[in-house]
C-alpha cells in the first residue's frame, strides 16, 4: 500500500475519515483453550480509504498519537464497540470486549470516569470490558498507576499486550493491577520449533498464573501451535487458526461454526492434507 503517501497527506485523510465516520471496527474472537468457548472479542480499527486503499492501524494509530487525534479515535472506537456489544446481546450473544487503549489516552485522570459513563450510557456492564495496553518507549505504564487502579475499581479488566517484547517488564506485572497477560505472537510462532522460545512461553504462563492473571497466546496460526499452547497451560488463544478479525455481522455465524470445528482442531486428523485444510478453514 501507498508508502509514498506522506505524513501530511495521511494525516489529512485520517482526520477526514474520523470526522466523516469512514473508519470501522472489526472484531477478533479470543477463545478458551480449555473448551474452545468464546471468551471475548478484540476490537481492531480499520481504515479503507477510497483513494489510497486499506491503511494499517500500525501506521495511522501512531500518527493520531503524534497529532493530538488519539482521544477522538479512542472515544469513537469505544462508543462504536459498546454499541456493537448491545446489538450482539440483542441478537442473543452476550460476550466480553477487549479494546486497545493508547497509553496517551490514559494520561487524563478523568478517563476512567469517561469510560464508565460511556458504559453506563449504553447499558454495558463494566465487567464486560478489558482494556489492552502496550508499554511504549516514551509512555511508561508505571506512571499511570492511579488511572489503572481507577479502572480496576470500576470492574474494568486490564491486559498487558505484546508481552515479552519491546518495553514490557516483570516489574510492571508486579506493580500494576493487570488481569491478563497477552504473550507476543513472535514467541507463539517460534515456540513449536525453538526450545528457548518454548521455555520463555512456559515461564510467562507460570508467572501469569502465579500472579493470578489470565495467560493469553496471541497469533495462534497452526494446529501444532494450538496443541503446544494447551500443553503449556495457556488459558486463552487468539489468532488466524480460530478466526481473522471479523465484520460484526459475521461473529454469530462464526460462533456456530467454531463450536463444531473446535473438536477437530483439538483432535485433528493425522493426514497432513486434511490438517492443512482445517487450518485454512478459518480464513475462508
Ligand atoms: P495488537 O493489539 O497486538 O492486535 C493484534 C494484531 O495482530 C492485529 O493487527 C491482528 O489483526 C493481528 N493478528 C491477529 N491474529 C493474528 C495471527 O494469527 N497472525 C498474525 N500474523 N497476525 C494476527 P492489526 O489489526 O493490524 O492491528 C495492529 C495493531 O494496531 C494492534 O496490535 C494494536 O496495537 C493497534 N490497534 C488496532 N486497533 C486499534 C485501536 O482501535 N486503538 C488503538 N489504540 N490501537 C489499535
Ligand atoms: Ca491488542
Ligand atoms: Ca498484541
Amino acid at each position: 500500500m501507498n508508502a509514498a503517501l506522506g505524513e501530511i497527506g495521511l494525516l489529512d485523510g485520517f482526520e477526514r475519515a474520523l470526522i466523516n465516520n469512514r473508519l470501522h471496527m472489526v472484531y477478533q474472537p479470543k477463545v478458551s483453550l480449555d473448551d474452545g468457548a468464546l471468551m471475548r472479542v478484540e476490537a481492531l480499527v480499520r481504515w479503507d480509504d477510497p483513494q489510497h486503499g486499506s491503511i494499517a492501524p500500525s501506521r495511522f494509530v501512531p500518527l493520531a498519537e503524534r497529532h493530538g487525534l488519539i482521544d477522538s479515535l479512542t472515544q469513537w472506537g469505544l462508543r462504536t464497540t459498546l454499541r456493537q456489544w448491545l446489538s450482539w446481546r440483542t441478537a442473543g450473544l452476550d460476550t466480553c470486549l477487549a479494546f486497545n487503549i493508547s497509553a496517551l489516552s490514559l494520561q487524563h485522570l478523568d478517563f476512567p470516569d469517561l469510560v464508565e459513563r460511556m458504559c453506563r450510557g449504553l447499558d454495558v456492564p463494566t465487567d464486560r470490558l478489558v482494556l489492552e495496553l502496550t508499554e511504549g518507549a516514551t509512555q511508561p505504564l508505571v506512571k499511570l498507576m492511579d488511572t489503572l487502579t481507577r479502572f480496576r475499581i470500576k470492574g474494568i479488566g486490564l491486559a498487558i499486550d505484546d508481552f515479552g517484547t519491546g518495553y514490557s517488564s516483570l516489574m510492571q506485572l508486579r506493580q500494576l493491577p493487570f488481569t491478563e497477560v497477552k504473550i507476543d505472537r513472535f514467541f507463539i510462532a517460534d515456540a513449536t520449533h525453538n526450545r528457548d522460545s518454548r521455555v520463555i512461553v512456559k515461564a510467562i504462563i507460570d508467572l501469569a498464573h502465579g500472579l493470578g492473571l489470565t495467560a493469553t497466546a496471541e497469533g495462534v496460526e497452526t494446529i501444532e501451535q494450538l496443541a503446544l499452547m494447551r500443553e503449556l497451560g495457556a488459558d486463552v488463544g487468539q489468532g488466524y487458526l480460530f478466526a481473522q478479525p471479523l465484520e460484526p455481522s459475521d461473529l454469530i455465524p462464526w460462533a456456530a461454526r467454531h463450536t463444531r470445528r473446535w473438536k477437530m482442531l483439538v483432535n485433528p486428523p493425522a493426514e497432513s492434507t486434511m490438517r492443512r485444510r482445517l487450518e485454512g478453514a478459518a480464513l475462508a
